[in-house]
């Protein structure tokens, strides 16, 4: 089997509690996800218009497929901070997330004006966005602010390797706050653009003004020195083996989530120590993008 490398995801749902939940499985939109169908399940209390048309389905199947989920989806949630907003309290009740601080910046950066017109911005999966990238799905951006959360507090300094859309950099800038810095570095010129109109767009765009949020065009595997060292370091795209510039990098203290591997990837968390030692853990198998050249990117390669 050949392993598209447009796909970025991890599998770490715990069982939800079946008997409050209304679960619609989403069938894949290419082939690529078939054996990984993913579920979108939404809480009862959020939803009493589906729970009580639940009663007058014919099968069990009805909900299935996208289509009438979209329908559903219009008929039961007006505004798109709604929507973001269930997105977000389906983190919380899958466990992805349990900081009231992170529950409070995905709900103010709306998803929607990082992914790319015509796509599902609140659907569980990853997006392409071009040059053979994606954006990550929401349950990884929660999982990572989830481990970074007492890495991004007011004040300290975050960097954010392979910023794509600017999603994830936006919500870092929130997290740190005014007093704080993010730094978004990402090597296609074209994403850095559109990631800043993007941040420009968002809650975190007087951020991007004042110059606590920046976003450049470099190769994020040398880090950026200039606002060095980070009390966190995420890296958006899977690593061969973990670049010794962001170690470097990393204030004692601090902490880089990073995935490691090419077919087969860990998702793993690295604190270095107060006397500079560093502790390594695995949190989790993922699938991201690789972190590479621009042009073996651009090649596919
Ligand atoms: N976290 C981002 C993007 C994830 S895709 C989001 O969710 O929007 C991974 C990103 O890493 C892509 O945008 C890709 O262009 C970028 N990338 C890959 N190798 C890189 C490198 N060496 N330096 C900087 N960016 C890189």
């Amino acid at each position: 089997m050949r392993l598209s490398p447009a796909l970025a995801y991890g599998c770490r749902y715990r069982t939800p509690p079946l008997k409050h939940l209304l679960t619609f499985t989403l069938l894949p939109h290419s082939h690529h996800h078939h054996h990984h169908r993913r579920r979108l399940t939404v809480s009862a209390p959020l939803l009493p218009t589906a729970l009580s048309l639940s009663s007058q389905l014919p099968n069990p199947n009805f909900f299935t497929g996208n289509s009438l989920f979209f329908r559903m989806e219009r008929f039961w949630s007006g505004s798109s901070i709604n929507k973001n907003k269930a997105m977000v309290e389906h983190l919380k009740t899958y466990g992805v997330i349990a900081s009231k601080k992170v529950a409070e910046v995905l709900e103010s950066i709306d998803r929607a004006l990082f992914v790319p017109d015509g796509n599902a911005p609140y659907y569980d999966s990853p997006v392409p966005i071009g040059y053979n990238a994606t954006i990550s799905a929401p349950h990884m951006h929660g999982t990572c602010l989830q481990l970074l959360e007492e890495n991004l507090q007011p004040g300290m300094h975050a960097l954010d390797v392979g910023s794509g859309t600017g999603y994830l950099t936006a919500c870092f800038a929130l997290m740190v706050g005014p007093q704080g810095r993010a730094v978004g570095v990402e090597h296609i010129p074209e994403l850095v653009s559109s990631s800043i109109q993007n941040i420009q767009k968002s809650a975190a765009a007087p951020l991007l003004k004042e110059g606590s949020l920046s976003v450049h065009v470099a190769d994020g595997r040398l880090g950026w020195p200039e606002h060095a060292p980070y009390d966190a370091i995420h890296v958006g795209a899977a690593a061969p083996e973990i670049p010794q510039a962001l170690i470097d990098q990393l204030k004692p203290g601090g902490r880089l989530v990073i995935p490691v591997g090419t077919v087969f990837q860990d998702l793993k968390v690295i604190d270095k120590n107060m006397d500079g030692s560093l502790s390594v853990r695995t949190e989790t198998s993922v699938r991201y993008v690789p972190l590479t050249s621009r042009d073996a990117q651009l090649r596919g390669a």
